[in-house]
């Protein structure tokens, strides 16, 4: 990167799908036309460009085409999509540049190597298991055999970091279930693996009948999880965020950005970003998006200085933790205002300390929320109280 250049990552928003899953609360619209989708290039197209003057001083270091399902935009229209980057941004040569697929989607070798020679250099597989009545109870269109032939061709293609998505806790899955589907996973050796659990979202199918499903309880979702920590470190995945795991030297360098409170750009309805100090989101609303009309959902600004409460619980998600010389320049608290938790977490097994940095164990990354939540209420309450003692005109800096 060069000297003075802030790097930047860019999220670009495909919300088309062939079917809408039975889980899914994500801002993706089935049985869209090639002419809506036509439309809708020519809308991110214009927003790529009006919002590249702000980024000037930027190089783009990660692109992340997501979705909805961005491997039914067509290789045209995503080869336009990131030529547009090209021309109204710095990318840098060695910019990683990721596209979600599904697997009956991604089988086309040709169209993969078109989109590996314009520099489409990462594929995230939504998988999410290797049994067909799984998936076919999860409302996938695809099959174990599809991802096997997805695999194969994104691998003739050339393409040389990809990534599967799995999740776990499915209604009726048993840890065998899960154990074998772990096992089919890793023998398709890819470099990288997420593994999220089932949450039963509003407003989704299987909310609607959330109590005919089989869930599995608390106790067996944590068997599951810790099945899926011990699987993979065995075949050689690192674990580097509660859900996330990879081979050196392929973590998701775009996913890091939100962990590390790294700047991005959203781009295409519903797309989030955090951008110059503003936490911003477009509204989930494609016809207006259609318009031209960049409507906001929400807009907030907060300086670093606002942000310890997002380190902490960004940074307690990953497995390079935080420090206390980054808590206390974000916060400007002595670290030892938090630092009683984290020493109450470490006897029980759920933190540990190396190298200056706290993290959890995969056995506190279980109970992530409520560590979380007391290490926050930690930093809380010191904030307070040293706005009452500014308020008394007693506070001294130490
Ligand atoms: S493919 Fe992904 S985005 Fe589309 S409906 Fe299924 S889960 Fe949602």
């Amino acid at each position: 990167m060069k000297k003075d250049l802030r790097p930047l990552g860019l999220y670009i928003h495909i919300p088309f799908c062939r079917c809408k899953c039975a889980y899914c609360d994500f801002y993706s619209l089935p049985g869209q036309d090639e002419s809506r989708m036509d439309a809708y290039l020519d809308a991110l197209t214009q927003h790529l460009r009006e919002v590249a003057p702000r980024a000037a001083a930027y190089e783009v270091d990660t692109v992340y085409f997501g979705g909805g399902t961005p491997s039914i935009f067509g290789v045209e229209r995503l080869k336009k999509l990131l030529k547009t980057v090209r021309k109204s941004y710095r990318l840098s040569k060695h910019a990683e540049v990721t596209l979600e697929a599904n697997p009956e989607s991604a089988r086309d070798v040709k169209a993969l190597k078109s989109l590996r020679r314009a520099g489409f250099n990462r594929i995230s597989l939504g998988v999410q298991s290797m049994d067909d009545e799984m998936l076919r109870q999860l409302g996938r269109v695809h099959s174990a055999e599809d991802v096997r032939a997805a695999v194969q061709a994104i691998r003739k293609a050339g393409i040389q970091n990809l990534s599967l998505d799995l999740m776990y806790a499915l209604p009726g899955q048993t840890i065998e279930h899960w154990q074998q589907t772990l096992v089919d996973t890793i023998a398709l050796q890819p470099e990288h693996l997420s593994c999220y659990a089932l949450k039963i979202e509003e407003g989704t199918p299987f909310a609607a009948r959330q109590d005919s499903l089989d869930l599995a309880d608390d106790d067996t979702q944590a068997d599951m999880y810790l099945t899926a920590v011990k699987t993979l470190a065995q075949a050689g995945y690192a674990q580097y965020e509660i859900s996330n795991f990879s081979r050196e030297g392929f973590h998701s360098r775009h996913n890091a950005k939100y962990w590390q409170l790294q700047e991005y750009a959203g781009f295409g309805c519903g797309a989030h970003s955090d951008f110059g100090d503003v936490r911003y989101a477009y509204e989930r609303d494609l016809e207006s998006y259609l318009r031209g009309e960049l409507r906001l959902s929400e807009s907030n600004h907060i300086p670093a200085r606002e942000r310890t409460t997002e380190y902490l619980m960004l940074g307690l998600r990953t497995v390079r933790g935080i420090s206390k010389g980054e808590f206390e320049s974000i916060s400007r608290f002595p670290f030892s205002c938090i630092e009683p938790v984290l020493l109450r977490c470490r006897d029980a097994g759920y933190a540990v300390e190396e190298n200056g940095r706290w993290h959890l164990t995969p056995e506190g990354f279980l109970v992530s929320n409520a560590i979380i939540g007391e290490v926050t209420d930690a930093a809380l309450s010191e904030q307070r109280r040293r706005a009452d003692a500014i308020a008394r005109g007693s506070f001294c800096p130490v």
